[in-house]
């Protein structure tokens, strides 16, 4: 039994309750931007720009996110949106290196409450200097408008138009879970649902000709959050894994890359439930048609997390849990896989062996190779 409960939505109502207060915005200003480098898709180490937009909340409740506290109540106006963007790329770097640009709104950029559709225009002419755009959206919001903005890249871009599209309806999204069945009940009667056909393709690999390098192209990034279907109905997600599995064939139809989330240690897992599931959502990733996988040391700070830690339901990963999922992705050689390593230092439970840990994290975020592991005689993980 959890501290949850069981329908979706007193789920939510119990979520709000135990919320702090949000931080305060400038729907004008984005609320953090900043560029980085990162390894590409086929190989290469660009310089990736992101974007944290300040706009209306998603309307999901998940369990673990903390991104509503950098949100507003209200729709931004109509030009708030691309007047962040041009306030981020005036003082943002200018690299010598081939650029992406992320745009990472703290929900679904395909939301129209989140991002007016009357704002992808200036979007897509402001993100023409990027090969690369990367945004980020649950399945319940991909469809029309997805397809509508990759349409005004590539035009802003040079690109050709995809003439292989496979056609979305009008206003379509992929239908949200919004009953108490859990994702369980369907999944067994669907088991290839947890086990799609593997994949062989590298991207490291075979993104290599010359049509990938010049194509502008569009990423979205979903929230798998874990392949374990009782835990992400748990989550809140309003998500089963067939839907992210239909959004992932849609986004490949497409023509549209595909990066993943993924939490390491979610809520009512073991330490070792943890690693094992970031494998096993790493695999289902991967499978779905993934080209790069993110993943997410699950932690608290929103108020429900550190309720589920007191009831005993939730403990943040160790470094070399989170090192373990990573060193699995890696060997796969299936994609790109990163750790988020934003705030890490809240996972440290060592003295000994942590700082060597994060750089060892950091070395395979930067090289997408497996150096050798940390020893420690305080901790002997
Ligand atoms: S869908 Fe994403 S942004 Fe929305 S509540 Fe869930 S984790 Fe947060
Ligand atoms: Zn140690």
């Amino acid at each position: 039994m959890s501290l949850l409960p069981l329908t979706a939505r007193e789920r939510d109502h119990w979520i709000l309750a135990r919320r702090p207060a949000r931080n305060r915005l400038d729907p004008w200003q984005p609320y953090a931007f900043l560029s980085e480098p990162e390894v590409g898709p086929d190989g290469e180490v660009i310089e990736a720009a992101t974007i944290f937009l300040t706009n209306r909340e998603c309307p999901f409740r998940c369990v673990m996110c903390d991104l509503w506290r950098n949100t507003l109540e209200e729709t931004v106006p109509v030009g708030a949106i691309s007047a962040q963007i041009r306030y981020a790329l005036e003082r943002l770097p200018i690299p010598g290196l081939r650029r992406h640009l992320k745009i990472y709104n703290a929900g679904s950029f395909f939301d129209p409450y989140a991002i007016p559709p009357e704002e992808y225009p200036e979007v897509a002419r402001l993100a023409a200097p990027f090969e690369r755009v990367i945004v980020e959206c649950h399945p319940g919001f991909l469809g029309r408008r997805c397809v509508e903005f990759r349409e005004m890249l590539l035009r802003h871009g040079g690109g050709e138009a995809n003439s292989e599209a496979s056609g979305v309806s009008e206003g379509s999204g992929f239908r949200v879970q919004g009953s108490d069945r859990t994702n369980s009940e369907f999944e067994n009667r669907n088991p290839e649902l947890l086990n799609p056909e593997p994949r062989t393709l590298n991207p490291l690999r075979s993104h290599t000709s010359a049509h990938r390098r010049t194509e502008r192209r569009l990423e979205v990034a979903i929230g798998l959050e874990t392949a374990h279907p009782e835990v992400l109905a748990r989550l809140n997600k309003r998500m089963t894994l067939a839907q992210f599995r239909r959004a992932a064939e849609f986004l490949e139809a497409e023509r549209i890359d595909l990066r993943v989330f993924i939490l390491v240690r979610p809520p009512w897992l073991s330490e070792a439930e943890g690693v094992e599931w970031a494998r096993r959502s790493l695999d289902f990733a991967f499978a779905c048609g993934a080209s790069v996988c993110s993943l997410i040391p699950t932690r608290d700070g929103n108020g429900v997390m550190e309720a589920l830690a007191a009831a005993g339901e939730f403990a943040p990963p160790r470094l070399v849990s989170v090192e373990g999922a990573m060193e699995y992705g890696l060997q796969l050689g299936t994609g790109r896989v990163f750790a988020d390593l934003w705030e890490i230092r809240r996972f440290a439970t060592c003295g000994a062996c942590s700082e060597a840990r994060i750089a060892r994290l950091a070395a395979m975020n930067r090289t997408q190779r497996i150096p050798p592991p940390v020893a420690c005689a305080e901790c002997a993980p």
